[in-house]
């Protein structure tokens, strides 16, 4: 995880042989500085998945996939919206080199690692949340969601490792500074995720498989680091799977360090 929240989401899947980044939500800059300090060569990326086109997901994209010249891949919608929205230093629309398209719910390859997108309820064209499957460990990331349907569920079931949104607080959001035009989009079913409503998960769907979950997308104004992991150490608790599961937490300022299975 390389960033995570509002203002910048990243982070890097790879098998021993495939790299790939999910989502340039920072600068270029700051994804080869962050790899940098992780020991990890940026050139070394095969691919750059993208699950939807708000800023904080896409902010480095035209210039990391100028810079790199590996293959970028969203879906129509996404990119459509994407296109639409970005301009380069010179007012133009940036075009994508090597612009590859997947469908939502349809699996491709990248490399040896089997990537299936699926879709999420969120306020974007096309929202898609990832796993990732190689050497026999699946990866699922759902991040920027309204709630949890059973699709959702579904396809995280079986993941080693869980990067899952815990946005906010429902309290702190409530009382804080959001205009009441924004908390109720954030609330929203296609807004973000609540700790409760993934500590609802947790007691509810979860299959208590993964040997490490990521708390990640956490709102700096109306959530705390603490807050989130304690609502959802004690929702896993309930299943008695506090001590199989390595509750971590996902920032905004710095990497994470890396999971290795
Ligand atoms: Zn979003
Ligand atoms: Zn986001």
């Amino acid at each position: 995880m390389l960033a995570s929240g509002s203002r910048g989401n990243c982070a890097i899947v790879a098998s021993s042989s495939t790299k790939i980044l999910v989502d340039a939500g920072i600068s270029c800059r700051e994804v080869f500085r962050r790899m940098k300090l992780l020991g990890e060569d940026p050139r070394s990326l095969a691919a750059i998945l993208i699950t939807h086109e708000h800023s904080d997901h896409v902010y480095g994209l035209a210039t990391l996939a100028k810079k790199l010249r590996i293959p970028v891949f969203m879906n129509g919608a996404t990119h459509q919206a994407w296109a639409r929205a970005v301009r380069d230093a010179k007012g133009e629309r940036p075009k994508l080199e090597k612009g590859e398209r997947f469908d939502s719910g349809y699996g491709f390859q990248v490399g040896d690692i089997a990537v299936r997108p699926f879709t999420i309820p969120h306020d974007a064209a096309d929202p898609v949340g990832f796993t990732f499957r190689a050497e026999g460990v699946k990866v699922g990331i759902a991040t920027d969601l309204g709630y949890m349907p059973a699709s959702v569920r579904d396809h995280l079931r079986g993941s080693d490792v869980l990067v899952l949104e815990s946005n906010h607080d429902l309290e702190m959001l409530r009382v804080g500074p959001y205009p009441w035009s924004v908390k109720q989009r954030v609330m929203s079913r296609v807004g973000h995720l609540s700790n409760g409503a993934l500590a609802d998960f947790f007691s509810n769907d979860y299959d208590n498989r993964a040997a490490f979950v990521v708390l990640a997308h956490l709102s700096e104004q109306n959530n705390h680091p603490e807050i989130a992991r304690r609502e959802a150490e004690r929702a896993l608790a309930t299943r008695g799977g506090l001590f199989q599961n390595r509750v971590l937490l996902a920032a905004q300022t710095e990497a994470l360090e890396p999971i290795r299975l």
